[in-house]
């Protein structure tokens, strides 16, 4: 169990970030991963005041506020249209919606999680971080920095995705999963990640243009032949390497197929 000595309820984030300087504190989001340590620590710092909550749609963007629990992703309409229904079928087999309810975007992408079906993606969808202290990163820089002590204020979802789809498989429904993928056209250019490999999610740019004419199913089959022999994978008590590797091949498949259909995943 989690104990903790002080609960701060901050009401500007500048507060939240220097509180977060102390290593005895700890930002407190969803609660549910932090929750899981049997330790004491100094203090949480509860950052729902703060307006975070809140999926803001620009003409170039969507801002996602940290504090956005994964239920408000999968319930969102605008976003379900914008990305074909992606986001709420990468979140739909998280536990369940009671969870759901209070996981959020902002614990999920700090913790950069090996298993994380939240960051597979956006990090395919060429989203950006905000943070407190260092301003605006790139979920693809984000993804390998180490964790530090910034306040993670909102994914940024620049308006460039023109499809995507999004691929996982489970042992069971609401377990972690085995494999995550999604495919997107960012930009003009396909990419796509690959997720719970067990590691964290990897970026698969198409820089060498094999799906530059299209889907087609010459193209797909070179691109998934690409991510399958690139992509490491590990083994762990829910599937072994060898498995992962062919299934990365075949989730790329899928979930570009689904992009040329165009229809919901
Ligand atoms: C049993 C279980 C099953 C799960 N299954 C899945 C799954 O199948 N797929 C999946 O994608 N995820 C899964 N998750 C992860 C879950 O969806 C959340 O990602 C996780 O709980 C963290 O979110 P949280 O809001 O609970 O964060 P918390 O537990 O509150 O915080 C997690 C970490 O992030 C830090 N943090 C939180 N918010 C911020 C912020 N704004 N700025 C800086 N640091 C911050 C905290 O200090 C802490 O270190 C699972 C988690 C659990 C406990």
């Amino acid at each position: 169990m989690l104990r903790f000595k002080q609960y701060y309820r901050v009401e500007t984030i500048d507060e939240a970030y220097e509180l977060n300087q102390k290593k005895a504190n700890h930002i407190m989001a969803g609660n549910l991963w932090l929750r899981q340590q049997n330790r004491t620590i100094g203090g949480v710092i509860d950052l729902s005041d703060l307006g975070l909550d809140q999926i803001e749609e620009t003409e170039d963007a969507f801002v996602i506020g940290a504090m956005v629990t994964l239920r408000q992703i999968e319930c969102s309409e605008a976003l379900a249209q914008y990305l074909n229904g992606a986001a709420r079928e990468s979140v739909r087999h998280i536990v369940g919606v009671q969870f759901r309810n209070l996981a959020t975007v902002g614990g999920s992408l700090y913790g950069r999680y090996g298993f994380s079906d939240v960051l597979t993606l956006f990090l395919a969808l060429g989203a950006k971080v905000r943070l407190y202290h260092t301003g605006e990163v790139e979920l693809a820089d984000y993804v390998d920095q180490k964790l530090d002590r910034d306040v993670l204020e909102a994914v940024i979802l620049p308006k460039k995705v023109e499809g995507c789809s999004y691929q996982c498989i489970r042992n069971s429904e609401t377990d972690f999963p085995v494999l995550t993928c999604c495919m997107a056209k960012v930009n003009g250019v396909y990419q796509g990640t690959i997720g719970a490999r067990p590691g964290r999610a990897v970026l698969f740019r198409d820089e060498t243009g094999l799906l530059k004419d299209g889907i087609n199913e010459e193209s797909v089959a070179a691109f998934a032949d690409y991510v399958r022999t690139h992509v490491v994978t590990g083994s762990n008590y829910r599937a072994g390497a060898e498995y992962r590797r062919k299934m990365s091949g075949v989730l790329t498949k899928r979930a570009l197929m689904a992009i040329k259909e165009g229809g919901l995943n």
